[in-house]
């Protein structure tokens, strides 16, 4: 029988979900659940119910595990550890610092619910987590160093927005290609925000808007660009559709480090992404997760995980005897 999913929360990455259960043919989307009106949804998996959030407690019987696609900063906290009482569930959570908090408050509640949590799913928390940590434990003296980019920060996009006499934008943040060589040539240089990434900006300006004050406040702005080198460009909003309606993200996880008797040999261990779709790919990451959930949960395991906790195999679709052939 094939894996029944849920979602909850219908935005870009609910989805990315959507598509990522097409994809795997041992799993089958169940139920969309959404805060809005669930008649003004329109999905596109045939036969999947479309229900208000609240209603999901009815479905529980219904689906192996919820993925929850709301956002971090005010959704999941909320609605991860209500519904891990009545679900398996996965989410995203990407508020770095409050991981603890986060995971404290899912553990507790799917304990009690007897089902499984597995947090921070994706790509950065999620893939780029996994590879610094098998990177660390290889290369235990070595050096972390994270690059995102080339791709669009929603947060950056939001925070120019803001601006008065800016209509829309798009933001790219950019690795620097010089840091990026440096690092891998094992130097393990001292590299400063400045020096890591760079900003670009595409402003779509309203009639009339000051252009040099709107770049002024833009470039100076603190903590979201003035320690960044940031170019600003201005566009139609024609062109801002035509050339930046996509979501591409990624980047680069790299560890250097040393072995030897006398550290003579270096060693450089390098994870990249190159992301057309940010969301997309995060639901990909996810849907895999949602697997091994439902496997532990099978299992009679409960609480919470997070990438860190969850075995590879349990990740496939292939069974363990089957992966074993495929070792080498
Ligand atoms: P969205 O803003 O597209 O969606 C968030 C929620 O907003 C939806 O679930 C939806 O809930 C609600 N919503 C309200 N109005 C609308 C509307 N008009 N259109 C669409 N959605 C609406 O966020 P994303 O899906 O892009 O991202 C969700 C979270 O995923 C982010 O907050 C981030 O934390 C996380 N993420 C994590 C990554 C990782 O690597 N770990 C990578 C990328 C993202 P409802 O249907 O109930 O109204």
């Amino acid at each position: 029988m094939a894996i029944r999913v849920g979602i909850l929360g219908y935005g870009n990455l609910g989805r990315g979900v959507e598509c990522a259960v097409r994809h795997n043919p041992d799993m089958e989307l169940k139920a969309v659940f959404t805060r809005r009106d669930p008649a003004g949804l329109q999905i596109l998996t045939e036969g999947a119910k479309v229900l208000s959030a609240e209603d999901a407690p009815s479905m529980k019987d219904e689906i192996d595990v919820l993925i929850l696609c709301g956002g971090s900063a005010t959704d999941l906290p909320v609605q991860t550890p209500q519904m891990a009482e009545y679900f398996n569930v996965i989410d995203s959570f990407d508020t770095h610092a409050n991981i603890p908090q986060h995971f404290d408050a899912v553990d507790r509640a799917a304990r009690a619910g007897g089902h499984i949590g597995i947090i921070s799913v994706g790509w950065d928390p999620g893939m780029f987590s996994l590879n610094r940590l098998y990177a660390s434990a290889v290369l235990p003296g070595g050096r972390d160093y994270t690059f995102w980019g080339r791709g669009v920060s929603q947060g950056h996009s939001d925070a120019i927005r803001r601006i008065h006499g800016v209509k829309d934008a798009r933001q790219y943040t950019i690795p620097v290609e010089e840091a990026l060589t440096a690092v891998r040539s094992g130097s393990c240089p001292e590299l400063t925000t400045r020096q890591k990434h760079t900003r670009e900006c595409f402003v779509v300006a309203e009639e009339g808007a000051d252009l040099k004050a709107i770049e002024t406040a833009i470039v100076t702005m603190p903590n979201y660009f003035a320690d960044y080198d940031t170019t600003v460009h201005f566009i139609s909003e024609e062109e801002l559709l035509r050339d930046h309606a996509g979501i591409p993200h990624g980047g680069f996880v790299i560890r250097t480090g040393k072995t030897g008797w006398e550290d003579e040999n270096s060693h450089v261990i390098e994870y990249s992404l190159k992301l057309d779709s940010n969301p997309e790919f995060t639901a990909s990451v996810i849907a895999a997760y949602a697997r091994a959930a439902y496997r532990l949960s099978k299992e009679g395991q409960t609480g919470c995980r997070t990438v860190f906790d969850i075995a590879p195999s349990y990740l496939s679709a292939q069974e363990g005897e089957e992966l074993r052939k495929h070792l080498l």
